[in-house]
């Protein structure tokens, strides 16, 4: 089980399985070992040191074998402190689950009154509580339960308010199940992990807690043996006979140690987020293992140009080559459009060009992105960060995920502002309001106030905009930004980015996995399969004469308007997984006119008619070429 081998690669929660593991098991066969009895008393051998004629941790102020006196007593705290944390977790989840279920009325009641009980202090509460039912063992264990209620409904409630609002409970309803049904298998299934993570970082206090008061006196009585009973009794001889409290005060601390490391080891094995390892931070930059140097830069007016750029994610054992070899140029004020399948490596080929793909595990082994004069894969991280942002900048397909939910467009887009170019407030502010007057946006001067949540997808989409315009960037990324609009909404924005591209003479890279898209916007168009480029060249030409396949076969995907009833031809098959690319043309699984040439070798993207390029060994014919590129294609 997953669960085991996580717990298992964390040496310090190992340990702690393994000592505890082995105090359980003691406590357990305590009663079949051949031990002295624990409360017989023997006043002549009072106080005999460890390791001598009397047993072999010596004994007492009454003469009482400790060895036999710790193993009970540990049995009995153990048993004691189990118990404590499993009635705590189980009335405490209870009532979490019944207040954050219901809600309103109910959900106020209850919390106030934990509240209430949350308001003592802990121990003296369970004083005042042990206090009224009279001292003994079990009132003990009553006490140290009831203060830790509160701490469980909390934390319970709070995660379940958050799980019985989401679609699933609603669909539950919807489907016509009680309110008792859906708590029991869709609301308990999803709690479950957090009471095992908050029982297993508690149980080591109430073991704790349990001793406190029994140290006291409150908790087991003479001459019954429990570890804080013992220490209690110990006290009095602590200097003289120290071996008296050292014995089961190290027992104590063995004990919560131990289930402490394990309770770390059990919540981390048991987040799911941890387990992807999400939660290890990514670098600020991606990691950059060039295994060749990079090409040297072509010699032209490119704004950015991409050379031979290999991203990889290296997880455990295995590599996914995400990008595997892409060179694309843009030029100032051109559109140039990256299509392809979902997986086809798109995103991650936008991201590499800012070093913004997450390492681990991602790594960058090869290629050259030419921005400015430099070549900015493996430049350093202030370099990127100056700008990212400023002179390019992305803008993402779901601006609901990239907006900050807390803060108001307006003081994002300032804060877009101010990142690069210290101004006055007052100024900045102005500035956003100029900006989403440049993307259309009714009532600038209200909006900006507006949180993300006021707006519609297409007002944030534009806000997105906005925000990539901020410092007027020369290059901006687009990775399907319409994709989650609707086509009205989606022609709007389309515009709107073509329009800003002739007004300020920005170059875009606009990622998309739409034709019509591409035939609204670009200018050359890049298609893209299993991290690859397959076909690239002036959008007009692609679009009506597709050589690769590939592209041929994505556009018949596409419906017509108008175009009456047709066959449309999904492209049977599934694109290769990254990690086992096949050896050849990536695509030749799922072409018609696959050879046994196309599986053997690596297929050039070589010339293909006036500024087209294809990787394939039997494209279709480019029409009528100039006479001039023939040749050029012929190499
Ligand atoms: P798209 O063209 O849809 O934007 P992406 O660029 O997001 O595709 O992804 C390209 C490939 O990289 C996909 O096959 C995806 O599975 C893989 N990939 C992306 N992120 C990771 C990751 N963190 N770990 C492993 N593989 C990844
Ligand atoms: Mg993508």
């Amino acid at each position: 089980m997953s669960f085991l081998r996580l717990l298992a690669r964390n040496r310090l929660a190992l340990a702690g399985l393994v000592v505890m593991a082995a105090v359980v098991v003691l406590a357990l066969i305590t009663p079949l070992l051949p031990l002295a009895d624990p409360d017989v008393t023997n006043t002549a051998d009072r106080f005999e040191r460890p390791f001598g004629a009397a047993g072999l941790l010596g004994t007492d102020h009454l003469g009482r074998d400790l060895l036999s006196r710790l193993l009970h007593g540990t049995r009995l705290s153990l048993a004691v402190g189990f118990a404590a944390a499993l009635i705590a977790a189980t009335i405490g989840a209870a009532i979490g689950i019944v207040a954050g279920y219901y809600g309103g009325r109910i959900d106020n009641v209850i919390m106030r009154g934990v509240d209430m009980l949350m308001a003592f202090p802990y121990i003296l509460l369970a004083l005042a509580i042990v206090a009224a039912l009279g001292p003994g063992l079990m009132n003990a264990l009553i006490a140290v339960a009831a203060v830790n209620i509160p701490f469980f409904a909390r934390n319970i409630r709070g995660v379940t308010v958050s799980i019985a609002n989401r679609e699933f409970v609603d669909a539950a309803r919807l489907s016509g199940m009680g309110d008792a049904r859906i708590i029991l298998t869709e609301v308990l299934p999803n709690v479950i992990p957090v009471i095992v993570i908050a029982m297993s970082t508690t149980v080591g206090w109430m073991i704790l807690e349990t001793a406190g008061l029994s140290f006291l006196g409150l908790g087991s009585q003479p001459p019954q043996a429990d570890l804080g009973s013992m220490l209690g009794e110990a006290r009095s001889a602590l200097i003289s006979n120290p071996h008296t409290s050292i014995v089961p005060g190290a027992m104590i601390l063995v004990i919560v140690m131990a289930i402490n490391l394990l309770g770390d080891g059990v919540r981390d094995a048991l987040d799911p987020r941890l387990k992807s390892g999400a939660l290890s931070r990514p670098m600020p930059t991606t990691l950059v293992r060039r295994e060749t140097p990079p090409p040297a830069p072509a010699a032209d007016d490119a704004v950015l140009e991409i050379a031979g750029l290999k991203t990889e994610f290296h997880v455990r054992d295995r590599v996914y080559r995400a990008v595997g070899g892409v060179d694309l140029s843009l030029k100032p004020g051109e559109c140039l459009g990256i299509i392809g399948e979902s997986g086809s490596g798109k995103s991650v080929t936008a991201l590499s060009v800012m070093g913004l793909v997450a390492s681990p595990p991602g790594v960058i082994t090869g290629g050259r992105v030419q921005f400015d004069g430099q070549d900015l894969i493996g430049a350093p991280y202030e370099v990127l960060r100056r700008m990212r942002g400023d002179r390019v900048a992305y803008i993402f397909q779901d601006p609901l995920s990239t907006l900050h939910p807390l803060y108001t467009v307006g003081a994002q887009l300032v804060e877009a502002v101010r990142a690069h170019h210290p101004t006055p407030r007052a100024e900045a502010r102005a500035h956003a309001i100029e900006l989403l007057r440049a993307v259309r946006i009714p009532n600038a001067e209200s909006r900006i106030d507006s949180y993300p949540h006021e707006l519609s997808g297409g007002m944030r989409q534009r806000v997105g905009i906005a925000m990539a315009l901020a410092n007027d960037p020369e290059v901006i990324i687009a990775d399907e930004p319409t994709t989650a609009l609707d086509v009205t909404v989606q022609a709007q924005i389309l515009s709107l980015l073509d329009d800003l591209r002739r007004e300020r003479g920005l170059a875009i890279v606009f990622i998309t996995h739409d034709f019509g898209v591409v035939a609204q916007l670009c200018d050359r168009v890049a298609v893209m399969y299993a991290g690859r480029i397959v076909e690239a060249g002036p959008a007009a030409a692609i679009l009506t004469a597709p050589a690769h396949p590939y592209t041929a076969r994505l556009m018949a995907c596409v419906p017509e308007l108008g175009g009456g009833r047709r066959h449309l031809a999904a492209i049977p098959g599934l694109p290769p997984a990254v990690d086992r690319l096949p050896a050849g043309c990536a695509f030749a699984e799922r072409c018609d006119k696959a050879q046994a040439a196309c599986r053997q070798g690596d297929i050039p993207l070589v010339a293909h008619g006036p500024g087209r390029s294809v990787r394939c060994i039997a494209p279709e014919p480019a029409p009528e070429p100039a006479p001039d590129t023939v040749t050029e294609a012929a190499e």
